[in-house]
């Protein structure tokens, strides 16, 4: 292939104009990711390697050589992993397989410091090179290929790029980074070291620099300088992090090591680092990030744990280790139980997979049972026996975490009612909601319970699309007045998930808009009868309610839980809320065609008006199409709607 000049995928150029424009606060980590690119690449070789040894060729250890040339102002990171054909070097260096990026580059707002938080949940890799670098050279072979394959990428990092092939004998990877004037810097071995030493350590392959002597100048008066003595150390740790004591890691050390993987800008929230014995024996350290990932909602992404077997990396899309609604964990999971050389599909069904599976579940599971517990400390109280409790630094650290947790995931981790049958207990308790008594989303049912009123047996909760839609839905007159708590749920998912959750712990779940309102003990007999009485006057002009407005509703009849409203709707027990069929039908799914039944308040000067009024039948749709609108949703026929209320204004 001579040389060509093709252009990047458009999201590509809008990401590297912002990482020119937007990273500079944070240049070093460009070697972060370039060495964590080479790991890859080392990783993906020797899992190749498991059933082709041929392609080690004649270099067998895995390497990744760091230099640079002080006078072409030149820094080259070089691997001897899988490399790239020319074909993936045009692939994977002038597009970007993610999916959802184009949604993500839609978001950028142009302000530099926004723009430079949501590039953080994105991750840039290679292309962090053109922080440093106003031209990248990279040259490569892939392991198998012969060396007249190689491939020469070049660009400027603006709208496109060269590629042409090249005799290259070495297997692998060279990025060269062509060094803007004003990172001259990292054309320094001591400084390397730093960046090296801070980013790399955890790396468990090698990471070289030539090093270098002392030498005085030879010409009389000049000073001496540092040259390269053509012999090679390894400068960073070079073990797995993962492998390493516990007490031998810094907190640092754990951060670090959870941004090359993750490739977040961001400091992780918590983390767990565990050896498993027993049947399965394995090491875990799994991480949970502070900030979403923009890809969250695509429930095809891959999950964020990585499988090593014997710390040889397996696989990165580990959907097997972790559940759908747990995949914004980050981590690596590594056994020794594992065979090496088997396909993937054999490890899904791996019963020992199945175990590490289950047990890095219950693992997420306990740590965010700490977080919550940690989330919030009254003051210290003295307890019976005079002492004062004294929570401890690392308790402490723990404060507002899991609020700030739940706020970024807790949606996604609802989808655990539904997909994780065998936990869903320990899930239930870890949910938080606003409440009527809490516009902060920090309700969780057990606080509920507590606060429950002599006499109720249920928990109430009411689905709307928004805090606000909820809060004053008539539904709730009734609950309000006699100081009932109701839970508001507002996230899309909150319906479906609640149909797989019936109780909380022996306390069945009741919607206020599903069903007739059975306050059971919490209203007095008084009360009842004189309901009672009320549906039994009302009876004519129920029946005639009933056939005026048979087409749109299932049903009529009088109610007690509204107050202040003349109106409201619900849907019969077993039927889907209207709000969901609402949500599907947006989506362009089927929604079952069920009329909600119209409740009225017999007490409403509106409702009364009714009896013998000539506008009988305006009226009656009016009180439907009001109360469709009072829980969010829009008349069949707005129009009618607006003319039969200006009929009555007039
Ligand atoms: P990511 O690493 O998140 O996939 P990058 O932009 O960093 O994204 O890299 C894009 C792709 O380019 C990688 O997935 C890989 O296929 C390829 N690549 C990058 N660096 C190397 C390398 N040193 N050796 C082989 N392939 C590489």
């Amino acid at each position: 292939m001579s040389k060509q000049t093709l252009s990047f995928q458009a999201e590509v150029a809008q990401l590297l104009h912002l990482v020119t424009h937007s990273l500079y606060s944070n240049q070093e980590i460009f070697l972060r990711e370039l060495i964590s690119n080479a790991s890859d690449a080392c990783d993906k070789l020797r899992f190749e390697a498991l059933n082709n040894n041929a392609l080690y060729e004649d270099a067998p250890n895995l390497e990744v050589r760091v230099s640079f040339d002080k006078d072409a102002k030149t820094l080259t990171i070089q691997d001897n992993g899988i490399g790239m054909s020319a074909q993936e070097a045009i692939d994977h260096l002038g597009t970007i397989a993610k999916s959802g990026t184009k949604d993500f580059m839609g978001k950028l707002t142009g302000d530099q410091k926004q723009d430079a938080q949501l590039i953080g949940q994105f991750g840039v890799g290679f292309y962090s090179g053109f922080i440093v670098a106003d031209k990248i050279t990279v040259e490569s072979r892939r392991a198998g290929l012969k060396a007249e394959d190689g491939v020469r990428w070049v660009s400027g990092g603006a709208g496109d790029f060269e590629v042409e092939t090249i005799t290259r004998a070495a297997r692998g990877t060279s990025v060269i980074l062509h060094l803007r004037d004003d990172a001259s810097e990292y054309l320094n071995a001591w400084k390397l070291k730093q960046v090296i030493g801070k980013y790399s350590d955890h790396i468990s392959l090698p990471i070289l620099m030539e090093k270098e002597e002392w030498k005085e100048s030879e010409k009389e008066g000049e000073p001496g300088g540092m040259v390269k003595t053509g012999e090679w150390e390894t400068v960073n740790k070079a073990s797995a992090l993962w492998t390493r004591p516990k007490k031998d890691i810094t907190q640092e050390q754990y951060q670090e090591f959870y941004k090359a993987i993750s490739h977040d800008y961001e400091n992780p929230l918590t983390w767990a680092h565990n050896r498993v014995e027993g049947n399965t024996e394995y090491t875990q350290l799994l991480y949970i990030p502070a900030k979403a990932p923009f890809d969250l909602w695509n429930r095809d992404k891959k999950a964020g744990v990585k499988l090593y077997v014997k710390r040889v990396f397996i696989m990165d899309d580990a959907e097997a280790l972790m559940p759908s609604y747990l995949r914004f964990v980050k981590g690596v999971i590594d056994s020794s139980d594992l065979p090496l050389n088997v396909s993937r599909e054999l490890l899904q069904e791996s019963r020992d997979v199945r175990a590490i599976r289950e047990g890095s579940t219950k693992r997420v599971l306990s740590m965010l049972e700490d977080l919550a517990k940690h989330d919030k400390h009254d003051a210290p109280a003295e307890g019976a026996d005079g002492v004062t409790d004294v929570v401890s630094e690392e308790d402490k650290a723990k404060e507002g975490k899991y609020t700030a947790f739940y706020a970024e995931f807790g949606a996604v981790l609802k989808e655990g009612l539904g997909e994780d049958f065998a936990n869903r207990e320990r899930l239930a308790k870890l949910l938080r909601f606003a409440s009527t008594t809490s516009d902060s989303v920090s309700v969780g049912f057990a606080d509920y319970k507590a606060r429950m009123k002599e006499g109720q047996e249920a928990i109430y909760y009411i689905t709307a699309d928004t805090l606000a839609a909820a809060k004053n839905s008539p539904q709730l007159e009734v609950f309000k007045k006699k100081g009932i708590e109701v839970l508001l749920m507002t996230d899309r998912v909150d319906e479906w998930a609640l149909n797989y959750l019936h109780d909380f712990d022996g306390t069945p779940l009741q919607s206020v808009a599903k069903g007739a309102v059975d306050l059971g003990k919490l209203q007095d007999e008084a009360e009842k009868k004189a309901a009672e009485e009320a549906a039994e006057a009302f009876k004519p002009v129920l029946a005639k309610l009933k056939e005026a407005l048979k087409d749109k509703a299932e049903d009529v009849r009088v109610t007690t839980r509204l107050v202040d409203s003349p109106a409201c709707l619900v849907v019969q027990d077993d039927g889907m809320s209207t709000q969901l069929a609402r949500m599907l039908k947006q989506a362009g799914q089927k929604a079952p065609e069920t009329k909600p039944v119209l409740e009225v308040n017999a007490e409403h000067p509106l409702v009364k008006k009714l009896d013998g009024s000539v506008h009988f039948h305006d009226l009656a749709h009016i009180l439907f199409d009001q109360a469709l609108l009072a829980e969010g949703g829009l008349p069949e026929d707005p129009a009618a709607y607006v003319k039969r209320v200006n009929a009555l204004l007039v």
